[in-house]
């Protein structure tokens, strides 16, 4: 039979567990981004020191090559600059993003803004030129859809 301290401890294991968030994995330092570099921010890198956050790279997890050309999404399709159809590698890797962030019971994700996988709000219009438009990345739309709340970093 537990005991009060085990019972304890197994609440804050719990609430922990509730706390912890996903982030886009080239926030936290990892060199997965399309041009093989990334996008450090210190405080997404002292949440997945502490455990607070599970780093993700919904495009690697696709099974796309780092580096890799860039996308962006036209009519809710994702293609790359030389026009080769990839979405369903993004869609693969946003599953499998969200298996992972079931698995570690993510409530909410921090993702990094603008990209046709986890930006949140405003992603590239498709013409590659550099212009914005409402909207979010395969991964960040999928995570919003299974009742995951999603931020950029600027929101950290
Ligand atoms: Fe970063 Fe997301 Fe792009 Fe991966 S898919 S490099 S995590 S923005």
């Amino acid at each position: 039979m537990l005991d009060a301290k085990r019972i304890e401890e197994a609440k804050r294991n719990a609430e922990a567990c509730i706390r912890r968030g996903l982030v886009s994995a080239c926030l936290a330092g990892v060199r997965c981004r399309w041009d093989g570099d990334s996008k450090p921010c210190k405080k997404i890198i002292d949440m997945v020191k502490k455990g607070e956050a599970v780093p993700v790279c919904p495009e690697q997890l696709g099974g796309l090559p780092t580096p890799r050309p860039a996308a962006e999404i036209i009519n809710g399709r994702v293609f790359t600059c030389e026009g080769r159809d990839v979405t369903s590698a993004f869609r693969k890797g946003a599953e499998r993003g969200l298996e992972i962030a079931k698995k570690a019971k993510c409530a909410e994700a921090v993702l990094a803004p603008r990209s046709p996988s986890c930006g949140c709000g405003e992603i590239y219009d498709g013409s590659f030129s550099g212009k914005l438009v409402k909207g979010d990345g395969v991964f960040a739309a999928l995570l919003k859809k299974n009742g995951i709340m999603v931020c950029t970093e600027d929101g950290v």
